[in-house]
């Protein structure tokens, strides 16, 4: 803990992984709880960059359904994000919890309207997020959901979107991707999808033993199908979700005007 962070002391460490930790901090002098994502900083110039565009990103983004920004800081050879502290974890911890009692489509609607203003203030700045899946969704204590990690994240039609060498878990991965082409807009509302379908099932759409047959099942977009007690409009929404030509798939603006949409959110919220 170096003197650039002595504003802040450390309440507990919430997550470590290859890039460093997150760690739960209170502001000495409003007693403030917020996330600090502590990253090692390469030597690397373009491993650098790649680092400090987490940070960029996100402070670009200000939003009800995105993390919020406080600061950022850089010394000795780590980088520290200062965020908004969500106490109700994240939504892979929430959907686990469930067991095998479903959400109610109302509560489904809400969380995936609000996932979907998020994603489309993101776009709105021609960035993709890329790692959209919902363990990187988080819940404030009123339950309203953020979407947080920008660690993947990038601007759209620069030469990173191309560079996308894939880490991490593969069930959120559009098509597109296995097949070689450059990341998009519609490769995160694929994602997005992929959380729709988690909160209608609480399961995966796609689920496979081996990396060979999820990624056949990926491209063929084929997924069992929900359960028929959800409204056809929720079947359909995630029916579009899940073309496999991108194209073909809604931007999150169609999603959140159409008509067929809208009339869902309407009825159940
Ligand atoms: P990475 O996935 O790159 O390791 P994340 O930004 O997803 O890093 O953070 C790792 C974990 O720390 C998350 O899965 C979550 O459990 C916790 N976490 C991160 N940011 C927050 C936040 N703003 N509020 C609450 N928990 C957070
Ligand atoms: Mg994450």
């Amino acid at each position: 803990w170096r003197r650039s962070m002595e504003k802040y002391s450390l309440v507990k460490v919430i997550g470590e992984g290859s890039f460093g930790r997150a760690v739960l901090v209170r502001c000495k002098s409003s007693q403030e709880k917020y996330v600090v994502k502590e990253i090692q900083l390469p030597k690397n110039q373009s491993k650098l960059e790649n680092s400090r565009r987490e940070a960029i990103l996100l402070s670009r983004m200000k939003h009800p359904n995105i993390v919020a920004f406080r600061e950022a800081c850089e010394a000795d050879e780590l980088l520290w994000i200062v965020m908004e502290y969500c106490s109700g974890g994240d939504l892979l911890q929430r959907i686990k919890q469930q067991k095998s009692n479903q959400f109610s489509v109302d509560n489904i609607l809400k969380w995936f309207a609000e996932m979907c203003a998020g994603a489309k203030h993101i776009h709105d700045q021609r960035v993709l997020h890329r790692d959209l899946k919902s363990k990187n969704i988080f819940l404030t204590d009123n339950g309203t959901v953020k979407l947080g990690d920008f660690g993947s994240a990038c601007i759209l039609n620069s030469s990173k979107a191309y560079a996308h060498a894939y880490v991490g878990t593969p069930y959120y991965v559009a098509p597109e991707i296995w097949d070689n082409k450059p990341y998009n807009n519609k490769s995160d509302v694929w994602s997005l999808g992929c959380v729709l379908y988690e909160l209608c099932t609480l399961r995966h759409p796609f689920q496979a033993s081996s990396w060979k047959s999820l990624i056949l099942k990926v491209c063929r977009g084929a997924y069992p199908p929900l359960p028929s007690h959800l409204p056809y409009e929720l079947q359909y929404l995630v029916k579009q979700m899940f073309k496999t030509n991108p194209k073909d798939r809604p931007s999150l603006h169609t999603i959140l005007t159409s008509h067929r949409v809208s009339k869902l959110l309407r009825t159940h919220l």
